[in-house]
């Protein structure tokens, strides 16, 4: 028997303030365990044989493989035998949240780009213990990494946190590697947008509904149309939020054509699945989101599931016997999540950290992801000036409108939230260089034919 709404929607209430409790007991606990950790264990009195010393490699540094590492790096043994390998491509933290919003909006790019600092992993963490290696890993082998370059970085334990990638960049991710050209391409769709008379948003998840709402609230003298191959805008989640999405396009006056695709970009038009053409001088592509997943193509093939996705065990390890030191977080991961998230990711990032740091101090993995009812959370934005909160757990919903007065999103907050001081960046990375050989790189001599960047925290 079905419960009356009222019913549910307060039982989705005492969930969510569980929830809450659960995460706030989650960041005692690891607070705890760093405390300890730096109480009864000291940096070594004599230096440590560089070959006793075991990488734990963090591959991504977003919101999975970046918390990650900063859990590694504070409850990983201190006895100088652990060192924490983070190999990241970008230059910097790609706040994905505000893409859609400073795609639309000038003068807001460089907010987009948090610099990587070593504020985030502390003052305990001891010298040298987290080397950052600006690099791209192409393959996973059974005991190590191997970058772009074709240098290898051996791993005791690995972390594979790489997330998604979109062909088409902007709005969903910047498309380059560098600040500079990721705030030059979020320049140019600024350009596309404010130049166009008609506009084509394909995709009618959160990036589409946002980028299209900004684009017509900013230009409400435009034709803004957003096609969706479903029956509804953001048909993953309640039927709220499905119908509030709706109706903030239609109060915008931005036009929605539902069950069709976009399949082919002529002069001046668009031409729809049903055969149907739109005007368009502006076309910006919200679908084709993929998981980042190739990399571990060859070593684990049964793991990729048809999704794209990496399956793995509720313990975030790779689902497959032969390789337990693999763990894997984030959007890449395969699990009950139906709509990843930031807080998702990074809660998988804890799950597959702490049980890294158990292994390491000659344990078994115990902690196990499970998706809550919180984690689904979502704020769109719909329009420069609202939103709409929305929880849902595949049968209730509890959702509410609110009022927007920051065009930039508060994405201050997620700059101080990982110690950048907001928006303060020369936009060099600060560290020490280091030689990647220091890594126990296999294969160096010279890094082959790559630029290999390596830093040290
Ligand atoms: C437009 C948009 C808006 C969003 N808004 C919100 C929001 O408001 N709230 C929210 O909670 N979530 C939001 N999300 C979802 C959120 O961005 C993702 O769930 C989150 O980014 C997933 O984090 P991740 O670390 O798993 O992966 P990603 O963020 O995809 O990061 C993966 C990292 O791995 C690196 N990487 C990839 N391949 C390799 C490789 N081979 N070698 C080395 N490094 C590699 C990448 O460079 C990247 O830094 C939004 C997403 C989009 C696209």
């Amino acid at each position: 028997m079905a419960l009356p709404k009222r019913l549910q929607s307060a039982l989705l209430f005492t969930h969510l303030i569980f929830y809450t409790i659960r995460h706030y007991l989650t960041i005692v606990r690891r607070s705890l365990t760093a405390s300890l950790s730096h109480l009864f264990t000291s940096a070594p009195k004599t230096p440590v044989d560089p070959s006793e010393i075991q990488n734990v490699v963090v591959v991504g540094a977003a919101f999975a493989g970046y918390f990650a590492a900063r859990i590694l790096a504070t409850t990983l043994p201190r006895d100088g035998r652990w060192r924490v390998v983070v190999v990241e491509p970008n230059s910097h933290f790609n706040f994905t949240w505000v893409l859609p919003r400073f795609s639309v909006l000038e003068g807001h790019e460089h907010k987009a780009f948090i610099p990587y600092v070593p504020e985030f992993f502390g003052d305990k963490v001891p010298a040298g213990m987290v080397q950052w290696v600006r690099e791209r890993v192409v393959r996973v082998e059974r005991e190590s990494v191997v970058l772009r370059s074709g240098v290898e970085i051996p791993y005791k334990y690995l972390i594979v946190a790489t997330g998604s990638t979109v062909r088409n960049g902007l709005p969903s991710r910047p498309g380059g590697e560098g600040r500079e050209e990721g705030m030059e391409l979020m320049r140019g769709l600024q350009q596309r947008i404010k130049a166009a008379k008609s506009i084509v948003v394909a995709g009618g998840g959160a990036a589409g509904v946002e980028i299209a709402s900004d684009a017509k609230h900013v230009f409400p003298e435009k034709k803004v149309t957003l096609v969706h191959s479903r029956q509804a805008v953001m048909h993953r989640f309640g039927p709220g939020l499905q119908t509030g999405a709706m109706e903030a396009m239609q109060r915008l006056g931005a036009e929605v054509v539902l069950g069709e695709k976009v399949v082919s970009e002529g002069e001046g038009f668009v031409t729809l699945s049903s055969g149907g053409k739109v005007e368009c001088d502006c076309f910006i592509n919200c679908t084709g989101q993929k998981p980042a997943s190739d990399l571990v193509a060859d070593v684990a093939p049964n793991a990729i599931a048809p999704s794209g996705h990496i399956r793995v065990k509720p313990t975030m390890q790779i689902a497959d016997d032969a390789l337990p030191n693999v763990y894997v977080c984030g959007e890449v991961a395969e699990t009950d999540a139906s709509n990843p998230n930031s807080r998702i990711a990074a809660r998988q990032a804890e799950v597959a950290a702490d049980n890294v740091v158990r292994l390491a101090r000659g344990k078994t993995p115990c902690y196990k992801y499970k998706n809550r009812f919180g984690d689904g959370a979502i704020k769109l934005t719909l329009g420069l000036d609202r939103s709409m909160v929305h929880f849902w757990n595949g049968k209730a919903e509890m959702s509410w409108h609110g009022e927007e007065t920051d065009p930039a999103m508060m994405c201050d907050e997620a700059w101080t939230n990982i110690q950048a001081e907001p928006f303060d960046d020369t936009g060099v990375f600060r560290g020490q260089l280091a030689d990647p050989r220091d890594l126990g790189a296999g294969g160096g001599e010279g890094g082959g034919n790559g630029v290999i960047e390596c830093t040290t925290y």
